[in-house]
């Protein structure tokens, strides 16, 4: 073999690149992380990615590839709405926080609302989408923050994939390697990662490989996450040790014993393959990684409260009446809702977490009646009152 890179090859590398489809961009345009595959959550590992979307709802969503969309919900809380997706390689996404889903699915669901008279239904179903479809609309849904969360499952969905495997993940800024701390069977690093400037979003690394002098101690990729209960276990044990200072950065625990004092050649990377290398010291007496203080039960002994409705158009165009909702512990924090307009029909609603506020449809409701709410809150704190969207 020389070094010649005959014509053959070149023609070959043409063609290839010509022919290369270009990277599956989940929102049909160029959108920054906000969060990063694995990163800790306090109590779990991130097992998706998060994209931001400039604070905006309604960015489509695209179809990574021919497949079937198998199940679509909505909750108050957590994922919000979403869709699982099977692709076309039997692997399973996950899209969440979403403002809307496709009208297809939205019309199943709001049957399956108006059959259940609740707002936060589940249903499996069976819809086929073609590569580069619009599934479904951003939002947030769930979550304060407007953006959309990514998962990647096996056809199994035991484990969660790294879906940047499968995209573009822009990220500009390489890995800090913040800390170094020992702790009872080995030590741990802290480090965090941006995507971009300015550095608002502390996310997690790629890839974590420790070297004393030659010797590799530590070397692993965060390319999965199993969603197996002694995994999970496993995982729950590391997050309980975590620095109570509530600075930005993850630790990463290296269960390998070393000397007081020695020194660690620290390499981490992010998935855009921008690299960190920092020699640090162990030292003997640096950090407490202790255990974290269990979270406090509260009592809730005030009614949730309604605030003045407004009308409002989303981005669809769709005129929604909008209705703000505080509780006294925790905001859209109430157990269960009924919105019954004169002739005491159901009537379907939205939950927004950011701002705290219930949202009526023009689509299942005349402005022009007045509605009658009942809501409580966890602790069964109630209030009754009827109100008008038309003002
Ligand atoms: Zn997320």
């Amino acid at each position: 073999m020389g070094y010649g890179f005959g014509i053959k090859n070149w023609l070959f590398f043409a063609i290839s690149l010509a022919a290369a489809a270009p990277p599956y961009q989940p929102l049909g345009r160029v959108a920054y992380l906000t969060s990063s595959f694995g990163e800790s959550r306090g109590t779990r590992y991130h097992a998706g990615i998060d994209f931001s979307t400039n604070m905006e709802e309604g960015w489509p969503v695209i179809a990574p590839s021919d497949g079937v969309v198998e199940f679509a919900a909505r909750g108050a809380f957590g994922y919000g709405r979403y869709i699982k997706f099977k692709a076309k390689d039997e692997h399973i996404w996950v899209f969440a926080h979403l403002a809307e889903f496709h009208q297809k699915i939205d019309d199943l669901i709001r049957k399956e609302m108006l059959k259940k008279e609740k707002a936060n239904v589940q249903l499996s179903l069976k819809i086929r989408f073609k590569k580069g479809d619009t599934l479904a609309y951003s939002g947030s849904t769930g979550i304060g923050n407007p953006h959309l969360h990514i998962e990647r499952r096996t056809p199994n969905a035991k484990t969660a994939l790294n879906p940047c495997q499968k995209m573009e993940c822009p990220d500009t800024i390489a890995p800090y390697i913040l800390d170094v701390a020992p702790f009872d069977s080995g030590f741990a690093v802290k480090i965090v990662d941006y995507s971009r400037e300015p550095l608002e979003n502390p996310m997690s690394i790629y890839s974590l490989d420790i070297y004393q002098g030659k010797k590799l101690l530590f070397g692993k990729k965060y390319d999965s996450l199993s969603f197996a209960p002694q995994e999970m276990a496993k995982i729950k044990d590391d997050i309980a040790r975590v620095e109570d200072d509530g600075s930005v950065g993850d630790w990463h625990f290296i269960k390998v014993k070393t000397k007081a004092n020695s020194k660690v050649l620290v390499i981490a990377k992010d998935f855009a393959n921008n690299v960190s290398k920092t020699e640090l010291t162990l030292k003997s007496d640096s950090l407490m990684l202790k255990a974290k203080d269990s979270v406090e039960v509260l009592l809730d002994t005030v009614p949730p409260s309604l605030g003045d409705v407004y009308l409002k158009t989303d981005f669809a165009g769709k005129l929604q009446c909008r209705i703000p909702v505080v509780d006294s512990l925790s905001g859209l924090d109430f157990n269960s809702i009924v919105f019954r307009d004169q002739n005491d029909k159901w009537v379907i609603f939205d939950y927004d977490s950011d701002p705290k506020e219930l949202v009526i449809e023009a689509r299942d409701f005349d402005f022009s009646e007045s509605l009658i709410v009942k809501l409580c809150d966890k602790a069964m704190n109630c209030i009754g009152r009827e109100l008008s969207c038309a003002n």
